[in-house]
């Protein structure tokens, strides 16, 4: 095995991700009194699949890439997750995020289980159409896992809209027919809903606003937001959250970021970064490093990047009165103690950033009735199913006295070991 492979494929025993997600889950199932046989087959994925996909470069030489699909889950439905394209991407990594997965889709109350995918590559680095080889040969190989009634991809790091067309198309192809129910957040015209691609950062200030009325906190001009990371997540949280009249002071990317104290304007960063593919000589504001920016204080802080951004070297300097996750696992168990010593309130990525889920959940649904909503129907259905969820841990952590992580964590577990135990078992 290259020495490339042995780093995709980390076992998540001693993975630190991994068991992160594994220690929240075990602590939060405490409060709920979990049925330690439902916590041994969590702590576990259902399957794993390893795929290695070759791929013609530009250049003529052929690269093999490393890739995977997870099956964390399946109890409540078929399993859905992203697929993630990041050089770092492994096996453990990519099995704690689906079972993030797990634990998202049954919090919001979907009838989904929880998966993920990812390849090992850095899609800057690769044309448009190395990529398109890269997804339909990806495709092919982990088409056993995914179909419409077993497993639903999405797209996370690095996958956008055109990505999942590829998958579609790649997977009708196979069958010979139209299949748009094998992903979600696809493009409109073959199926994608209104509202998938802003529903992430949507339900993340949905989310904002409720914790805000909770803490008796203004939402509108006084507030200030600085948002890390400016892709899907962190773009559209940052022009939703504008939108409510907040300042966002800051944003950045994997190049670092820019902060203005007077507030940025989002859709002039957006066209630079499209233009430019770095903040640097933005002219809207001055250059800040993403460990500065999620050292500032402000009203909101919203990681929408990478795991493990707020670690217990940092967590002491955050300065946030409130620390919505849009992506998935920003802040590690030990940081998280640290955030709840100094008032921050934490609302949990898997409760924050559900929105993505929850739409795509629509978009699966149309696709399977063929028939479509309206963005104002999708927004509304969105508020509700999030804004009720958010209802259900805070009430939990107000009565139990726990953070809201450990409190969305119960709160989902419980109604998953509900299901687990009435299902049983094969054999
Ligand atoms: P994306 O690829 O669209 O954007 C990622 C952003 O993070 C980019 O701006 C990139 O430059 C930045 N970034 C990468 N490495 C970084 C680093 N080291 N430091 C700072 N910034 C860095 O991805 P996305 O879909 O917006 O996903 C972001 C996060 O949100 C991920 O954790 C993902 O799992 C989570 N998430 C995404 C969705 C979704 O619907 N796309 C849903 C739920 C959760």
């Amino acid at each position: 095995m290259s020495s490339e492979s042995e780093s995709a494929i980390v076992s998540w025993e001693n993975h630190h991700f991994y068991k992160n997600c594994l220690d929240v889950m075990r602590i939060a199932g405490q409060h709920i009194g979990m049925d330690p046989n439902v916590y041994q087959r969590l702590s576990k994925p259902r399957r794993v699949l390893y795929v290695s996909i070759p791929v013609r470069m530009d250049d003529g030489s052929i690269k093999v890439f490393d890739g995977f699909r997870v099956h964390h889950n399946t109890t409540l439905g078929p399993a859905k997750g992203g697929i993630r394209y990041h050089p770092e991407v492994n096996l453990a990594e990519t099995s704690a995020l689906s079972m993030l997965m797990t634990l998202k889709n049954s919090l919001v109350k979907l009838p989904l289980g929880g998966a993920k995918g990812g390849i090992r590559c850095d899609p800057n680095k690769m044309s448009r159409r190395e990529k398109q080889s890269l997804t339909r040969r990806y495709t092919s190989e982990v088409f056993m896992l995914i179909g419409p009634d077993k497993d639903i991809p999405a797209p996370d790091i690095g996958t956008d809209a055109q990505t999942m067309a590829w998958v579609m198309d790649t997977y009708s192809s196979h069958l010979g027919y139209a299949v748009p129910g094998v992903v979600t957040g696809k493009p409109i015209e073959i199926g994608g809903s209104l509202g998938r691609v802003d529903a992430t950062g949507r339900g993340v200030v949905y989310t904002v606003v409720e914790a805000a009325k909770r803490l008796n906190m203004e939402i509108g001009e006084s507030t200030t937001v600085a948002v890390q990371g400016f892709g899907n997540v962190g773009y559209y949280s940052a022009k939703i959250i504008s939108g409510l009249g907040c300042k966002v002071v800051a944003v950045s990317d994997v190049s670092g970021g820019v902060y203005n104290s007077r507030g940025l304007d989002i859709n002039a960063a957006r066209t630079w970064l499209n233009e430019h593919r770095s903040f640097d000589g933005f002219p809207g504001g001055d250059k800040i490093t993403n460990n500065e920016l999620l050292e500032l204080k402000v009203d909101v802080l919203i990681p929408a990047a990478l795991s493990e951004q707020i670690t217990k070297e940092n967590a002491d300097r955050v300065k946030c009165r409130i620390l919505a996750e849009g992506a998935n696992g920003p802040t590690t168990i030990e940081a998280n103690e640290i955030l709840n010593d100094k008032g921050i309130f934490t609302i949990p990525d898997i409760l924050a950033n559900s929105g993505g889920v929850i739409v795509s959940y629509f978009e699966w649904v149309q696709g399977m009735q063929s028939f479509f909503w309206s963005e104002k129907d999708v927004n509304n259905k969105l508020w509700e199913i999030i804004s009720h969820a958010f209802s259900r841990v805070y009430d939990f952590h107000q009565a139990k006295k726990i953070d809201m992580r450990l409190s969305a964590f119960a709160v989902s577990i419980e109604h998953l070991s509900k299901a687990m135990l009435a299902r049983g078992f094969f054999p």
